[in-house]
């Protein structure tokens, strides 16, 4: 994690009844090149590892392929671990938020100022809804699970990225 320019501290264990909880949580508030994370967040090691390979391998060459001389000073994380149900429903699955395998990101902060939020894009002929498309195409060779506004209503506004895994190595991309 070091090696790849995570800045994070090691978080005490959580438990928190159900089966929510992590063994080993890190509070991660920045990523390589000085990319704040806010607010920090708090996931298990692969959650960090991969978000830190993505923004790197993916997000940043997107970016500046997108918008020359542009970089990302700060990413914008809308949940990270929490204790419910999937879709925050009453009942149901418990989400990958509650073991810290998740994180949903809003969007991002650039060098100038300007934000890019995460927005219903499929359609979206601007050269930010094509940056959009390629990140969360990408995501999937980093993340088991991404979900963005195209997957249904509760993700209209982020992207949801977890690495549950599956039996067969399956992802769930849309
Ligand atoms: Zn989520």
């Amino acid at each position: 994690m070091q090696k790849i320019g995570a800045v994070f501290t090691d978080a005490p264990a959580i438990e928190d009844g159900m089966a929510c909880g992590i063994d080993k949580p890190l509070l991660l508030s920045a990523l390589k090149d000085g990319v704040k994370v806010e607010p920090p967040a708090t996931v298990r090691c692969e959650t960090a590892l991969q978000l830190a390979r993505w923004m790197e391998g993916s997000v940043a060459p997107a970016l500046s392929t997108a918008m020359p001389g542009e970089t990302i000073n700060q990413l914008a994380q809308a949940s990270a671990y929490v204790c419910r149900n999937r879709n925050n429903a009453e009942t149901g699955r418990i989400s990958e938020h509650a073991f810290g395998n998740a994180i949903d990101i809003a969007g991002f902060t650039l060098k100038s100022g300007k934000t890019i939020t995460i927005r219903p894009a499929d359609k979206d002929p601007s050269l930010e809804g094509a940056f959009q498309r390629a990140i969360t195409e990408a995501a999937c060779l980093y993340f088991t699970t991404v979900l963005d506004p195209g997957s249904d209503a509760a993700h209209e506004n982020h992207l949801h990225l977890d690495v549950k895994e599956r039996r067969g190595g399956y992802r769930y991309c849309w």
